[in-house]
């Protein structure tokens, strides 16, 4: 009996998805690897149906069925709603890696050529300021929530090693801007230098943020894999396609608890979609992604050579730098396919191994503490009174409550007390409450209590709880400005 051919789904997509997507189908089906696709709607289409997700559930169940999708960009359009397929895809099956290689690739002109750059930017997909939790706090005054759990950090962590050994590479960086967000990006960096040490043959290290951009553009030959934070990810990781040729060349997978995308980064590129000039490297490189994914490793390292020796061969569609007589994406292919079986001179293949996935951890994942005590709050204030006039209004509103102001902060800078240094207000104040008896408890009862009387006077828009866990303050210290 034969044996059973694995499942893809796969979304032709939006623009020029169809066009990429069946390039990358027919390379794919030449390699004889025993897949199956069930080619599934998303999207566009989707949307014009008043699907407002943009998945039709058909997709979904053939998803939920198969695990592993191929998938062409799908648009966001504008007039059906604000929600975007992509990002319902991303949520709906939780895939919490984002993985974009790049390398140099042959008779690709970049100002970077000669220097065999070959970077994996794997990015935390699902937390960050992309939870998308966001609020207009006044009418001039927006508020975005940058949630970081250390599940995820845990997670993308572990991600990261475990691709850095399966492709047999030397280091990985961790790129946060810690210095200034102690807490939430702290929290990467601090996961990062505890696990790190469980990865002996891994070379590990900590960078800031704005140094790994500046060190990608000056020396970007010292990077192997850089794990970051969603929003810091979304960008280096463009700045390293730029820097290996473009969009049309950087392929992704997102990889999930139990359900793993792949896709190329660049969108619909609606300007050129049905003319057969979209470049199809970046899905045929996804693919490849895919097919290793799912255990055929040979399939993908003919796959990656074939593009190879393609581009080496000189043909080139219309995105790349000196094509003169630029290939359509059906030549391209074509020409794909010739070369599967032959082997790149610059770039033969590497070994890999399989991908060691960290355990999906479902349920309520908590991180305890042994100790926690509340010794303050944080209370938001809509107010157009200047901030000592704001503080002499809530101080004897608050005289009564076991909790005494202890600072006003405008955008981040402190306000009140004592100082006298004009700067631009907005009408949005942090004020701070903490015990006038550091020895003392409160609770609730306490908080509701002193937002009765605030609110008596003020609007109050936001409360925060100021923390100590295991003595550890869980919040961050007033900058002083
Ligand atoms: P885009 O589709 O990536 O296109 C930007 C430009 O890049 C194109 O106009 C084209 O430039 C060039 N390009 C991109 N891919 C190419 C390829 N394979 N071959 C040749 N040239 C390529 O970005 P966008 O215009 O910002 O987005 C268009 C739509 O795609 C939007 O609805 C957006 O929401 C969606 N999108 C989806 C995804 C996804 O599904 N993951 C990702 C990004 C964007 P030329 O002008 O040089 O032809």
């Amino acid at each position: 009996m034969t044996p059973a051919k694995r499942k893809i789904t796969v979304l032709p997509g939006d623009g020029i998805g169809p066009e990429v997507v069946e390039s990358a189908l027919e390379i794919i089906k030449a390699t004889g690897v025993a897949v199956e696709f069930e080619k599934c709607e998303a999207g566009a289409r989707a949307f014009q149906k008043g699907i407002v997700t943009g998945i039709p559930t058909d997709t979904i169940a053939s998803i939920e069925r198969t695990k592993v999708v191929l998938k062409g960009p799908l648009e966001t359009p504008i007039g059906y709603g604000n929600r975007s397929a992509n990002v319902t895809l991303r949520t709906l099956f939780e895939t919490y890696g984002n993985i974009r290689p790049v390398r140099e690739l042959p008779g690709v002109q970049t100002a970077f050529t000669g220097r065999a750059l070959d970077i994996v930017i794997v990015r935390e997909n699902i937390e960050d300021l992309y939870a998308g939790i966001e609020y207009m706090q006044t009418p001039g005054v927006a508020e975005g929530l940058k949630i970081i759990s250390r599940e995820g950090c845990e997670k993308i962590v572990k991600l990261a090693f475990a691709f850095a050994i399966a492709e047999g590479r030397k280091a990985v960086h961790c790129a946060t801007k810690s210095n200034i967000m102690k807490l939430t990006e702290g929290l990467l960096q601090h996961t990062f230098e505890e696990f790190a040490p469980k990865y002996p043959s891994i070379s590990s290290k900590h960078i800031l943020i704005d140094n790994a951009a500046h060190q990608l553009a000056m020396r970007p030959e010292q990077f192997d894999v850089i794990v970051t934070t969603n929003m810091n990810g979304d960008i280096l990781s463009d700045l390293t396609s730029g820097l290996t040729g473009g969009l049309g060349f950087a392929p992704s997978a997102n990889i999930g608890n139990d359900v793993s995308i792949f896709e190329a980064v660049h969108g619909s590129a609606p300007d050129i979609a049905g003319k057969n000039k979209a470049n199809p490297t970046a899905l045929i490189l996804s693919g490849a992604m895919m097919l290793r994914h799912i255990g055929e490793g040979k399939a993908a390292n003919d796959v990656e050579q074939a593009v190879l020796v393609t581009l080496e061969s000189g043909i080139r569609t219309s995105d790349m730098m000196g094509a003169d007589t630029p290939a359509g994406t059906t030549d391209f292919t074509k020409a794909v396919i010739g070369n599967l079986g032959k082997r790149s001179k610059l770039s033969p293949p590497k070994q890999y191994t399989k991908v060691d996935l960290p355990p999906a951890q479902l349920g309520v994942n908590v991180v305890p503490a042994q100790s926690r005590r509340l010794v303050g709050v944080d209370v938001y204030v809509e107010s157009d009174l200047e901030p000592k006039a704001l503080a002499a209004d809530l101080e004897p509103l608050t005289q009564s409550s076991p909790l005494k102001l202890q600072m006003i902060t405008n955008r981040g800078a402190m306000v009140f007390p004592g100082n006298d240094r004009r700067v631009s207000l907005v009408d949005h104040f942090r004020c701070r409450f903490v015990l006038r008896d550091p020895a003392s408890k409160f609770g609730d009862a306490e908080i509701i209590s002193l937002l009765g009387v605030i609110g008596s006077k003020h609007s109050w828009m936001h409360v925060e709880k100021l923390q100590e866990f295991d003595g550890e303050p869980a919040f961050s210290k007033s900058q002083v400005s």
